[in-house]
């Protein structure tokens, strides 16, 4: 989900869906029965925002029932009226029967659906059992635990993302490959270590201050953060052999957006972990790069990034510069320079705008410098590596699970399966250079 949405419980009728309250108290639109608020003032500041418009198709939709067979109504069913509706995420994420797949409009006049008392993602019509396998509903509540901190860190800091790295620069390479999870890399590698025994392998706080929970809640759910630094420094560490005494190093970051900003001061994580390393470069290039300068300049600026007083003291630096645009036309203008590795974060290449993708990737197949890229799903992968077989790529890393994915899940829209989840940065992989 976009830094913007609602948390999942919101879209679930589990939180009001003005102010996010986590309230048991909560009251639903009478007349769609598809947005829950905390009092009357929650309800009219929606309904002037945006929901009187809403709630008129809301309801529309809700009489349309869409096919009902008498019995063995499958996901398929369920899954075709999602995609037809999917102009919005309240439908995208609304509550449905997890066995039987009817939305609440769709059973017993006047029946509701009961939530799952554990995940609270889950639900379930009278008809049918109200339980789900343990093991789902286990994952489910990750969500659910990591929307509330969502919430608690907007409220408390107006952001949504928290990003927690190495705070000095290390005087020695240890290699991250050596690290064997995202705990072994906080409290050995960086400098965590203090919180050893005060947080369990899953970065689940054990302790008892809140100061201190509010903290290893923020390094957990900052994982979705720090995944595009720590996978970048995995793959580099997989084709720089001399990494621990390389000075510089240029990177390509292509078709980047939002999430790849969000996570830019984590970037100064490359010159904590690389003790070498004096200048970092970066290349941000795609359609949706936010460009500093006017539009349609095909100049570029160097900018640098604001590095600690450690590195800035040592005269080390990070610079980056934007391009607005295809990479396989950035690759012909007078500012690109061959980096050692460039990547392409969930690109779904495979999957949606394969037109416009398909020309980088065929120069990609053949570049003189190695690619990484990475998917949250694993049919993306398999079409990608289709496409590759295609071309004749050969790979430094074939697919596989990301040691460094994110480790917030979140719920998949339009899965293969009800409850779906995807992690961030999922699967990843490297082309070789030609
Ligand atoms: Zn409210
Ligand atoms: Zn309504
Ligand atoms: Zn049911
Ligand atoms: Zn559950
Ligand atoms: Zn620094």
């Amino acid at each position: 989900m976009a830094s913007e949405d609602p948390p999942s419980l919101a879209l679930k009728q589990a939180l009001c869906y003005t102010c996010w309250n986590i309230s048991s108290n909560l009251s639903r639109c009478l007349a769609c029965k598809r947005v829950s608020y905390c009092s009357k003032n929650c309800q009219k500041q929606d309904w002037n925002r945006n929901h009187k418009a809403l709630c008129k198709k809301l309801v529309a939709l809700n009489e349309s029932k869409g096919y009902l067979p008498s019995s063995n109504r499958c996901w398929k069913d369920y899954y075709a009226e999602q995609v037809y509706h999917s102009l919005i995420l309240m439908i995208s994420y609304e509550p449905y029967c997890y066995h039987c797949y009817r939305r609440e409009s769709q059973i017993e006049d006047g029946a509701r659906l009961k939530t799952c008392q554990y995940c609270r993602l889950t639900s379930f019509c009278p008809s049918c059992q109200p339980t789900h396998p343990s093991a789902e509903c286990a994952t489910l509540q990750v969500i659910a635990t990591d929307d509330r901190i969502l919430v608690d860190l907007r409220r408390r800091t107006g952001r949504s993302s928290t990003i927690a790295f190495t705070g000095l620069p290390r005087q020695q390479h240890f290699p991250l490959a050596s690290a064997t999870d995202w705990y072994d890399y906080y409290t050995r590698l960086s400098d965590k270590g203090g919180l050893r025994f005060k947080m369990n392998r899953d970065l689940k706080y054990q302790g008892h201050d809140r100061k201190e929970r509010e903290f290893v809640e923020g390094i957990r759910y900052g994982t979705n953060t720090t995944t595009y630094q720590l996978t970048l420094l995995a793959a580099i560490e997989a084709i720089i052999p001399n990494v621990s005494t390389r000075a510089s190093i240029n990177l390509h970051i292509i078709g980047a957006a939002g999430a790849e900003f969000a996570s830019a001061p984590a970037f100064e994580e490359l010159l904590h972990l690389l003790p070498s390393l004096t200048a970092l470069h970066l290349s941000f290039v795609g359609k949706n790069v936010f460009v500093p300068h006017e539009e349609g300049t095909k100049t570029q600026d160097l900018h640098t990034l604001q590095c600690c007083t450690t590195c800035t003291t040592m005269g080390r630096s990070i610079s980056f510069t934007t391009w607005r645009g295809p990479y396989h036309a950035y690759v012909d203008t007078d500012s690109y320079k061959t980096p050692d590795l460039a990547a392409a974060f969930h690109s779904g290449f495979s999957v949606d705008e394969q037109a416009d993708w398909y020309p980088t990737i065929e120069y990609l197949a053949h570049a003189s410098h190695p690619t990484l890229f990475t998917a949250a799903r694993n049919f993306e992968i398999l079409g990608e590596m289709e496409i590759w077989k295609s071309l004749g790529a050969a790979f430094v890393r074939n697919a596989e699970v990301n040691k460094w994915k994110g480790m917030s899940p979140s719920l998949v829209v339009y899965g293969d399966r009800p409850n779906e989840v995807s992690y961030r940065n999922h699967w990843w992989y490297i082309v070789e250079q030609k």
